[in-house]
C-alpha cells in the first residue's frame, strides 16, 4: 500500500493528471513520492555440490530458501549478505562474484532487488539462526518443498547447470581472492 497522505504535513495526496506512471503527489509541499523496491541479500555456499538453505521461520514459515534478508539503510551490500548469513546460519564467509540478480515480483506489495553472491566458508558452525527452524545442505537435484522464492529456483537451475558444466569451479577458483573479500566501502560517500 503506498502513501495516502503526507508524512511530512498530513495533507491528502493527489494524482498529478498528465503523468504515464501515477505517483502520488503533495500540492502543499510540492513533493512526488516515489515507490521503489527494495534490496534482497542472498549467500550461495556450496560444499561437496550441496547448496545450503534454511528452513524460514516468520513470513513464508516452514518454506526453504538460500540464506538471505535485507539490506539496512546506510549498510553496505556485501556486509548485509555476511551479517545475514550470519544470522540464520551461524557460519561467517568470505564473498566471491554476483552470480545473479533478480526483481521479484512474488510479493507484489513488497516488490525487491535480489542479489545471489557466491560465499565460502571462514569460520562458524552450522546451527540456525533466529530467522530460521532448520539449516541443511541439500543436493541440487534434491531440493526440498515447499521453496519460498521464485526466484531461489531461478538461482538453483543456473547453479545446477554450473555445477554440472563446471563453470561454477571456475567462478570460484579465479575470483575468490582478496580482492573479492574486502568491499569497497563508502569510498564514493562524502567523508
Ligand atoms: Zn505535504
Amino acid at each position: 500500500m503506498g502513501y495516502r497522505f503526507c508524512p511530512h504535513c498530513g495533507d491528502a495526496l493527489v494524482i498529478r493528471p498528465g503523468s504515464s506512471i501515477t505517483r502520488p503527489y503533495c500540492p502543499r509541499c510540492s513533493k512526488v513520492f516515489y515507490r521503489n523496491p527494495t534490496v534482497g541479500v542472498a549467500v550461495i555456499i556450496v560444499e561437496s555440490d550441496e547448496l545450503l538453505l534454511v528452513r524460514r521461520l516468520g513470513s513464508h514459515e516452514g518454506q526453504w530458501c538460500i540464506p538471505c534478508g535485507h539490506l539496512e539503510w546506510d549498510e553496505e551490500v556485501r556486509e548485509a549478505a555476511q551479517r545475514e548469513l550470519k544470522e540464520e546460519t551461524g557460519l561467517l564467509a568470505r564473498l566471491g562474484p554476483v552470480f545473479a540478480v533478480h526483481s521479484n515480483f512474488h510479493d507484489p506489495e513488497h516488490q525487491t532487488v535480489g542479489v545471489w553472491f557466491l560465499g565460502k566458508r571462514l569460520d562458524g558452525h552450522l546451527k540456525a539462526g533466529t530467522d530460521a527452524s532448520e539449516v541443511r545442505f541439500f543436493p541440487l537435484g534434491r531440493l526440498p518443498e515447499p521453496m519460498a522464492f521464485p526466484t531461489d529456483r531461478l538461482v538453483c537451475d543456473k547453479l545446477e547447470r554450473c555445477l554440472r558444466s563446471g563453470v561454477y569451479d571456475l567462478l570460484l577458483g579465479s575470483r575468490f581472492t582478496e580482492e573479492w573479500s574486502t568491499p569497497p566501502g563508502r569510498a564514493c560517500l562524502p567523508g
